[in-house]
């Protein structure tokens, strides 16, 4: 079976790829920051095995990239959120959305500032007011002209609150 750790190597990365680097486990954080809280609409909206979303999320709550707090709405049940250092993997989730966007696959969403509503650049940059925006102030929607071969749309409860724009971190679904 093959090791998850990389024991043998010295390097920050390979420690990061320990935390970030199991199937599924950037969907779900992709998915955290935009506002996906519940255990049952990563569920949905990713598709993912009940017992391997749970181990990922206990992974991330570990590691310390999410936090676990009890759902105010429903007993028994939690909220998944991202931690401060969580929200520190922005810039590196963002870039890898910009290469693949590049060499894969078009991006099917952009992301604009939310001070101003600039399309930020690549490099997540806000050229009308020369800052580069946290997560926090940043809005994704839907990349409008995009209309050619595409998927049937998914229509679970995330992504039909996706198809209207949303800020980074603003919980969906209340
Ligand atoms: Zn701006």
């Amino acid at each position: 079976m093959l090791g998850k750790d990389y024991e043998q190597q010295d390097c920050s990365l390979a420690r990061a790829l320990e935390v970030i680097g199991e199937r599924w486990t950037l969907l779900i954080v992709r998915d955290a920051f935009h506002g996906v809280r519940r255990f049952n609409d990563f569920q949905a909206h990713l598709d993912i095995p009940k017992a391997v979303l749970s181990d990922r999320l206990s992974g991330l709550v570990e590691n310390g990239v999410l936090q676990r707090t009890p759902d105010p709405g429903h007993a028994g049940r939690h909220l998944y959120e991202l931690t401060p250092a969580g929200r520190d993997l922005w810039p590196a989730l963002h870039a890898l959305l910009i290469w693949g966007g590049r060499h894969v696959a078009p991006n099917s969403r952009v992301f604009k500032h939310a001070t101003c509503g600039s399309l930020l650049d690549e490099a997540g940059h806000c050229a009308r007011c020369g800052v580069t925006p946290g997560p926090q102030d940043i809005v994704s929607e839907v990349r409008r002209s995009r209309t050619r071969g595409r998927a049937a749309p998914r229509e679970d409860a995330v992504a039909v609150a996706l198809r209207e724009p949303h800020r980074l971190l603003e919980p969906l679904g209340g």
